[in-house]
C-alpha cells in the first residue's frame, strides 16, 4: 500500500505522490467535507494529492444550503472529478425554513448534485430538536424522490426513528447510503435489509471504539461497499506515520480501504473496483476519462 511510506523523518502530510506507478484499483471518496474551510488554503493541493494516489473521483458534501452551493461550485471547477451532494444536516435541522427548502430543491437539480444529504437524525450531539429533525428528514426524503436522486444519510443514536421515517419514503426513493456507518449488528442487518449501501471511513481504524466493525465488514456485499474519509474529520488513528495536523484528507483512502480489505479477507485490488463500481451504481457517476492521468 502507498501509505507504508516510512521513510522516517518526512514531517507528516506528505502523502505519496503518483511516482509512474498505479495504485492498485482507482478509488472514490464518497463522503469529502471538501467545501470545510480547514481547506481553504490548499484545497487544489488536497485534490491534486488525492488523484496521486488513485481517489480519482470524490463525492463533496453538502450539510447546509451553503456548504450544497460551494460542493456545486468546487465539483463545476473539477467537471468529471468532483459531484456533489446537497441537503441540510440534522445538526442544522433548524435552518430548513420553507425558503432554505426552496432553495435546497433546486440546489438538487443541479446535474453535478449525485445525491440528496447529507440528512437523517442525530441524537447524539441534538443540536437540533428531535421535532426539527425528524420534519427536516422528511422533507428532504421528498425531495430526493422528487428529483429522482439516492440520499445520503446520516444516523448517530437514531436508529429507531430514523428506520421508521426511512421506512415510509423507501419505495419512492432512488437507493441510498448509510453514510459513516458506527452502529452494531442489528443496525448493519436492517439497512441491508432494507436495501441500503454501507459507507465505511476511517472509524474502523480507531482501536478504541471502531474494533467492532472489523467483524462487521465481511457481512456487507461487495456491490455494497462504499468507502469514504469524512474529511477533514475523523483522520485515521493508525496512520503511520501520523501527520502533524490532525486533518484528514481523502489521500488516506487507499489506507481505510486496505484495512477494510483485510478485515475482509480480501485483496486491496478486488475491493477497490467492487468498491468503485458500486459507488457509480449508486451515484451515477461516469468513468473518468484517463487523459490527463497518465
Ligand atoms: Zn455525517
Amino acid at each position: 500500500m502507498t501509505e507504508n511510506d516510512t521513510t522516517g523523518t518526512a514531517p507528516a502530510a506528505v502523502p505519496p505522490q503518483a511516482s509512474g506507478r498505479r495504485g492498485p484499483a482507482p478509488l472514490i471518496d464518497i463522503g469529502i467535507n471538501l467545501a470545510h474551510d480547514s481547506y481553504d488554503a490548499d484545497r487544489d493541493a488536497v485534490i491534486a494529492r488525492a488523484e496521486a494516489a488513485g481517489v480519482v473521483q470524490m463525492v463533496v458534501t453538502g450539510s447546509s444550503a451553503a456548504s450544497s452551493r460551494t460542493a456545486i461550485s468546487l465539483a463545476r471547477q473539477h467537471p468529471g472529478r468532483l459531484f456533489a451532494t446537497a441537503g441540510v444536516h440534522p445538526h442544522h435541522a433548524t435552518e430548513l425554513t420553507a425558503a432554505v427548502l426552496k432553495d435546497l430543491s433546486e440546489l438538487t437539480l443541479a446535474p453535478e448534485v449525485v445525491a440528496v444529504g447529507e440528512c437523517g437524525l442525530d441524537y447524539y450531539r441534538n443540536y437540533s430538536p428531535h421535532v426539527a429533525q425528524r420534519e427536516a428528514f422528511h422533507r428532504q426524503l421528498e425531495l430526493a424522490a422528487r428529483c429522482g436522486k439516492p440520499v445520503f444519510l446520516h444516523q448517530r443514536d437514531a436508529h429507531h426513528d430514523f428506520i421508521g421515517i426511512l421506512r415510509e419514503h423507501w419505495p419512492a426513493l432512488a437507493g441510498g447510503v448509510a453514510h459513516c456507518f458506527t452502529g452494531g449488528a442489528a443496525e448493519l442487518e436492517c439497512y441491508l435489509e432494507l436495501g441500503l449501501a454501507i459507507g465505511i471511513t476511517g472509524w474502523i481504524c480507531d482501536e478504541r471504539r471502531g474494533a467492532h466493525l472489523l467483524e462487521l465488514v465481511p457481512r456487507i456485499p461487495a456491490d455494497r461497499l462504499l468507502l469514504e474519509t469524512d474529511g477533514p474529520y475523523l483522520l485515521p488513528r493508525d496512520l503511520q506515520p501520523k501527520p502533524s495536523s490532525r486533518r484528514n484528507e481523502p489521500v488516506y483512502l487507499p489506507h481505510i480501504a486496505a484495512v477494510v480489505g483485510r478485515a475482509r479477507g480480501e485483496p486491496a485490488e478486488s475491493l477497490a473496483q467492487a468498491s468503485t463500481e458500486a459507488a457509480r451504481r449508486l451515484f451515477r457517476i461516469p468513468e473518468i476519462e484517463s487523459s490527463s492521468s497518465l
